[in-house]
């Protein structure tokens, strides 16, 4: 390793970390270790994808640096219950520099990366400006939500991919009931406690299905709203819910929302959104919280490669998970668009996890001077969870529904998470919450302004109507 202190110029000549322009240049010094010698694999991602392959390499003879604009590996299937105040975001985020404590070749810097020079085989961090220098790359960067072009109406109906994405829709699933509580009017009320939910995949049939029986949790804390008349309404633009699972179960789930009292209204393509209401044609539907789960856009990192994309931009990568022409630079997880059997690999965390297992057997191969091998999905069933007891599973001819579907999808989900210290604690939050129906996370935090309200915090208290009933 390269002494910390060397003056940036120094380190220009070996791979690992470039020259940085002048106004970094103090910034690089101060933190880079820099791998020499053995080759150096950069991975850009601490996901699913990206963990999973940084640590496969663990006994490798190579230099491996992480890169991650967060600090923490996320377990994403389990957002949904931070957005809505059951688990604390420390439950499902572990830090990636724990996870990698023990590997003496891993490094892991917290950065965003904006650029990347194929050619050069450089990635270029944070606006600062520090490049990194890569052998060989597995870039891991997931995804985002995607608007299908209206980008606008994020700030009104946010998405939910990371745990910044969680708090704030946990900030406004919360203030909905605290600004119920204050409405002056019956229809404000009732506006107040609608919720829409954009999109019927299992993020929007899990988020729709657990607030009827979130709001019943919070019914002896308000005296002026009754939290079990909440309106959940999920839109779906297509004929399904759930398009993945089998027709039988599509049915079941339709089944277990209804009687959760949740509105799912199919063939639903939303026209416009705005702050007090959602547009399905020329529908209005009063709403002041509208939560989008309804489509994917890959990091746009994968553009910089110079490879094809698929309309969610994905890269289409070679069997082997590399990209075509460059050998060098695998795509894996969500970011990659591939398939297997014929059929295309979907953006799920098994095959994230499975394509980091093969990029990093792939590259390790090539070390050896053995051929890369085709990546095949292994696909070890479909779950999703509809509100507090009900779920459905499907492994290939086996489909459960009901209480055993739950008890498995809690396994699983338990089974999965990343360090026990977070198995022990959301085991016991959810043990906590089926026997008491309390939701142990109910802080807002954040900006306290009341989103999607007609009144702004500049307006002058003067110019509200009332509250009935107070002085
Ligand atoms: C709400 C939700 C629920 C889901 N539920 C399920 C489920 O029940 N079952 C299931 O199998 N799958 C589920 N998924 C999908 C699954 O989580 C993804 O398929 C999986 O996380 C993809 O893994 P990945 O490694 O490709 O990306 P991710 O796990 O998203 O990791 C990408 C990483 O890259 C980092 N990153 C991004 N851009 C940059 C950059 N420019 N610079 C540096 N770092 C960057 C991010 O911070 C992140 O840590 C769900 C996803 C969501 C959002």
């Amino acid at each position: 390793m390269t002494d910390i202190r060397t003056p940036p110029e120094a380190h220009a000549a070996v791979a690992g970390v470039d020259a940085p322009p002048a106004a970094a240049a103090d910034r690089t010094a101060a933190i880079v270790p820099v791998p020499q010698r053995r080759p150096h694999v950069v991975i850009v991602g601490g996901g699913f994808g990206g963990l999973r392959a940084a640590r496969l390499l663990k006994d490798a003879d190579v230099d491996v640096t992480l890169v991650d604009r967060t600090n923490h590996h996320l377990f994403q299937p389990l957002l949904y219950q931070v957005a809505t105040a059951v688990l604390a975001p420390s439950d499902i985020t572990i830090p990636i520099r724990y996870v990698l404590r023990r590997q003496r070749n891993a490094t892991v810097l917290m950065g965003d990366v904006r650029r990347i020079d194929p050619d050069a085989r450089t990635i270029t961090v944070d606006d600062a400006g520090w490049t990194l220098s890569y052998d060989y790359l597995i870039l891991a960067a997931g995804a985002r939500h995607s608007y299908f072009g209206k980008d606008q109406w994020e700030e009104v109906a946010p998405g939910l991919k990371s745990i910044a994405d969680a708090y704030e829709l946990r900030r406004r699933f919360l203030t909905a009931f605290e600004e119920a509580e204050k409405a002056a009017t019956q229809e404000e009320k009732q506006a107040w406690l609608t919720f829409v939910i954009v999109g019927g995949g299992p993020t929007g049939v899990e988020l729709a299905g657990i607030i009827p029986d979130t709001a019943e949790a919070f019914r002896k804390d308000f005296r002026r709203i009754d939290t079990c008349k909440v309106r959940v309404v999920l839109l779906e633009g297509g004929p399904k819910v759930l398009a993945a699972f089998p027709e039988k179960l599509q049915q079941e789930a339709l089944r277990d929302l209804e009687e959760l009292r949740v509105q799912v209204r199919l063939d639903s393509i939303v026209t416009r959104v705005e702050r007090d209401a959602v547009y399905v044609g020329e529908e209005r539907i009063p709403t002041r919280t509208i939560f989008w789960a309804a489509g994917n856009a890959a990091s746009r990192l994968g553009a910089q490669l110079g490879a094809p994309v698929d309309r969610a931009g994905r890269v289409l990568v070679e069997p082997d998970l590399s990209v075509p022409g460059r050998p060098e630079v695998f795509v894996v997880g969500d970011m990659a668009a591939v398939t297997s059997e014929g059929k295309p690999v979907p953006g799920v965390a098994p095959a994230a996890n499975q394509m980091g297992e093969r990029a990093a057997r792939n590259l390790l191969a090539t070390l050896r001077g053995q051929p890369r091998q085709p990546f095949t999905y292994r696909n070890k069933g479909d779950l999703a969870t509809i509100g507090r007891h009900r779920a459905i599973a499907s492994f290939g001819k086996l489909q459960l529904e009901g209480y055993l579907a739950w008890f498995l999808w809690l396994f699983v989900h338990i089974l999965y998470l990343v360090g026990f210290r977070n198995r022990v604690s959301v085991l016991v939050q959810w043990t906590y919450a089926y026997f008491t129906y309390q939701r142990g996370v109910r802080l807002i935090s954040g900006a306290m302004t009341t989103v999607g309200s007609t009144a702004t915090p500049s307006e002058p208290p003067s110019t509200r109507p009332p509250v009935p009933g107070w002085k």
